[in-house]
């Protein structure tokens, strides 16, 4: 693999920045990575693993970088920013990997200076775990990274920062940021919301039935409780930051619910057969896309990471 970048600042080393060191490094990417996270404890747990060059502060971490990656929680953008602007190189090119992407459109073009390329972008891989040393090389590998360029984002720089992305195995695809926000909330921030709820629901009901819920947990419960321990912080914020599409989703998914639970209460069953149907067929295009696995449980073998 060809070099992409001189000098690629990872701001923030989570499992994202993370996996992006390990995978920039494998494919020999970038002359050099340096990175700079908020607490000393996750920098000396960086250093420990030798993830990348860590640097004591922003500032020193994008010094002559050609490449920016705004890598925390999305209501930590503007901050970061703030810190970061000075320091930064003439033609830089800032991404970030925000799980919302208008608000952080929001938080950092005011703080752009003159001649930087800001190019949004948001990769659709993760997992529950979070922290330096949760990163790894493949999390990428044929996951989709969508970019949310600026009316007037320059060409070659796009260009540049695709050729990185595709090199670390992912997808690219380009999106209005809008459009990115109400897609994600269907696919990604409502779920993640009705996980937490129903695994609170089974935490009230365990303080009533004992420890059986943790004992008997069924496949479809366990499930929820994966996506149920993902970061709280990173959460938190991104249904804070995209808080109309989630709240149009959840509606909606509100009025469904209604719908299946009157089908219930008047013993439809042909109504409850034809939705599970239908459902049926959007499991099937995900494999079909690639998305997931046929495999039972989800495809998770003891000890694999699952996609997230
Ligand atoms: P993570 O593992 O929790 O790591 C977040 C990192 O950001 C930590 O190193 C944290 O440092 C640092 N940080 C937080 N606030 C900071 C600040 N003000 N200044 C400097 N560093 C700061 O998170 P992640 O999963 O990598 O997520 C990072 C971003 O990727 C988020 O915007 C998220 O929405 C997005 N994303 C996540 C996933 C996923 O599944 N996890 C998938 C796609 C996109 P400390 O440890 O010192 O606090």
């Amino acid at each position: 693999m060809t070099q992409v970048y001189d000098k690629v600042a990872l701001i923030g080393l989570g499992l994202i920045a993370g996996s992006m060191a390990h995978a920039m490094r494998e494919g020999g990417l970038a002359g050099r990575i340096t990175g700079y996270a908020r607490s000393a404890e996750t920098r000396d747990t960086a250093r420990q693993i030798a993830l990348c060059e860590v640097c004591d502060s922003a500032a020193e971490a994008v010094a002559g970088a050609d490449l920016v990656v705004l890598a925390v929680p999305v209501g930590a953008m503007a901050d970061v920013m703030t810190q970061i602007t000075p320091h930064l190189a003439p033609g830089v090119t800032i991404t970030d990997v925000g799980s919302v992407k208008q608000s952080v459109i929001d938080a950092v073009t005011p703080h752009l200076p003159a001649g930087a390329h800001f190019i949004p972008g948001h990769p659709l891989a993760g997992t529950e775990h979070s922290g330096p040393r949760a990163g790894f090389a493949s999390l990428f590998r044929n996951r989709w990274w969508l970019l949310t360029p600026l009316p007037d984002t320059d060409p070659d720089a796009l260009a540049r920062l695709d050729r990185l992305i595709t090199a670390m195995g992912a997808k690219t695809d380009r999106m209005d940021a809008a459009h990115h926000d109400l897609v994600l909330a269907v696919t990604s921030h409502a779920p993640h919301l009705i996980a937490y709820t129903m695994v609170g629901v089974a935490d009230h009901l365990r303080r009533v039935s004992g420890e059986e819920v943790i004992q008997y947990s069924a496949a479809g419960f366990r499930d929820f409780t994966r996506i149920a321990a993902s970061d709280p912080t990173m959460w938190r914020d991104v249904f804070l930051h995209n808080k109309e599409a989630t709240l149009d989703i959840l509606g909606r998914f509100t009025e469904e619910l209604f719908v299946l639970q009157r089908a219930i209460r008047m013993g439809d069953g042909q109504q409850l057969h034809d939705y599970f149907t239908r459902t049926r067929a959007i499991r099937r295009g995900i494999i079909e896309a690639g998305q997931d696995t046929e495999a039972p449980d989800f495809g998770r073998t003891p000890g694999a990471r699952p996609a997230g």
